[in-house]
């Protein structure tokens, strides 16, 4: 079953809501689907160590990596921002680990207020660090 992005975004507001958010009250939910239209969600969750804090994408990308998937092929963003905010660096690079072909993701960001913005995930992490630099 593959989610249309209204549903994908559905279950991002829904993953907002679990957020762990008591120090910053800045909840983030984060809805992806991996190749084969597997959804897995993420929220961010906060520490009174704030260095322990995790976000909404990362947690969404370990759910997947754990359930054996390593594919992003989409991922929206749901925070109370306008405009809607966009990852943070650590999620961008934590993206480009999982994403075969940055130039082909498409990530949609909300925020509760229901204002959208389209970005591709090349344009906001150009010239990202992957394993093949390693080699
Ligand atoms: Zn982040």
């Amino acid at each position: 079953m593959t989610l249309t992005e209204e549903e994908l975004i559905t279950r991002a507001i829904a993953a907002r809501e679990t957020a762990y958010a008591p120090y910053s009250n800045y909840k983030v939910g984060c809805a992806l689907t991996t190749g084969d239209g597997s959804v897995f969600e993420g929220a961010n969750v906060e520490n009174a160590s704030y260095g322990l804090c995790v976000c909404a994408e990362r947690s969404a990308i370990v759910a997947a990596v754990l359930a054996g998937h390593r594919n992003i092929a989409s991922l929206v963003v749901v925070t109370q921002s306008s405009p809607p905010a966009a990852p943070c660096g650590i999620c961008r690079q934590t993206i480009n680990e999982f994403v075969d072909d940055p130039a082909s993701l498409q990530i949609i960001l909300v925020n509760v207020d229901g204002e959208r913005r389209d970005i591709s995930f090349h344009e906001l992490f150009p010239f990202g660090f992957r394993g093949e630099h390693l080699t």
